[in-house]
């Protein structure tokens, strides 16, 4: 039986590991399909505290990875928790087929890129529309040609920034006529001389289903209603995020969006299940703020574990 199941690795997961292994719970992180979390996906992280030069999203994942099993961490690599009972206690946990019985658990299975929802998206998804341009920014298919970033956000901002290394030029639609990215990023980005503005218009099609690559976007102005064609190689959507929270939710109380709702500090509606990071949080998503929630979460739920055997 495990004293500690910790579900997900990123920041929040690997803070979680690192303060319940200092407490000598030898806690046990499943990583998900993504190890390392969404961070990993980023080129440079500026504004995570002690890197002045900013730090490579991969690079500092894998350093509290490091810091977490220096301490007596053990990760499971099975990809994903496929179901849990959080019904009765020990918990029980589906992952690799396995099953797994916990004392307390941490979910911290962060969110995940959110789609348009277009048919033609789906279609021509890696056959030129991506979700990542720190994955995807540097493929031959994408070198010298017209590309489009969709979204107003920071994401947006820092993936088109980043495209303009490889594309010709790079078009920004976003939905509305400023941009929600922080100022600094903003500044930057309507700065750039490569980057071109297509405020107030939304993407109605993805153009290019038939030949099997992406050659183009529908685009519709929302105050006009007029449609024009943009010619691109690559779509890059970066509108957010959405929750990975739905195998809890036979169990664990989320808002209307899929939010897990914290019941004060990092407790859920279950006692002994704690939560940390994006899955729960829709107004910080700062890796530093994931992080502090992870310190959180192993905190409380080393208090419980202590509070069950006194
Ligand atoms: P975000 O801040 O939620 O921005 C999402 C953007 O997508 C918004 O501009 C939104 O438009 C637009 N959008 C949402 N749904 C849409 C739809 N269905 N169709 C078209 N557009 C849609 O998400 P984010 O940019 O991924 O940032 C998430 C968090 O991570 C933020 O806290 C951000 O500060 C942080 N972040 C930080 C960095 C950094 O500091 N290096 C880098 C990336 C992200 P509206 O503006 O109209 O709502």
């Amino acid at each position: 039986m495990e004293n500690v199941v910790i579900i997900g690795s990123g920041c929040a997961g690997w803070t979680a590991a690192l303060y319940t292994a200092r407490a000598n719970l030898k806690p046990l992180v499943i990583t998900g399909e993504q190890p390392g979390g969404l961070l990993t996906t980023t080129s440079i992280v500026e504004n995570f505290p002690g890197f002045p030069e900013g730090v490579d999203g991969y690079e500092l994942m894998t350093r509290m990875q490091k810091q977490a099993e220096r301490f007596g961490t053990r990760v499971n690599y099975c990809n994903a928790v496929q179901a849990v009972d959080f019904s009765k206690r020990p918990f029980e946990l589906t992952a690799g087929g396995e099953k797994l019985e916990a004392k307390t658990v941490i979910i911290a299975t962060g969110a995940s890129h959110r789609h348009l929802g277009l048919e033609s998206e789906d279609l021509l998804e890696k056959k030129g529309v991506t979700y990542c341009a720190t994955c995807d920014g540097a493929l031959p298919m994408f070198r010298n040609q017209p590309l489009v970033v969709v979204g107003g956000g920071d994401s947006a901002c820092e993936e088109a920034t980043f495209l303009t290394r490889f594309a010709s030029v790079v078009y920004l639609v976003h939905r509305r006529d400023s941009l929600r990215a922080s100022k600094i990023m903003a500044d930057r980005t309507l700065a750039n001389p490569k980057i071109k503005m297509v405020w107030d218009s939304a993407i109605t099609e993805v153009l290019g289903v038939k030949q099997e690559k992406v050659t183009g976007v529908k685009v519709k102005h929302l105050k006009t209603n007029a449609e024009h064609t943009l010619d691109c190689a690559g779509v890059f959507i970066a509108i957010g995020h959405v929750p990975n929270t739905g195998i809890f939710k036979p169990f664990i109380n989320t808002d209307e969006n899929g939010y897990i709702i914290r019941a004060g500090g990092a407790a859920t509606n279950v006692p002994g299940v704690f939560v940390a990071g994006d899955c729960s949080d829709h107004v910080y998503r700062q890796a530093i703020t994931a992080a502090g929630m992870g310190c959180a979460a192993a905190i409380e739920a080393e208090r419980f574990l202590a509070a069950q055997n006194a």
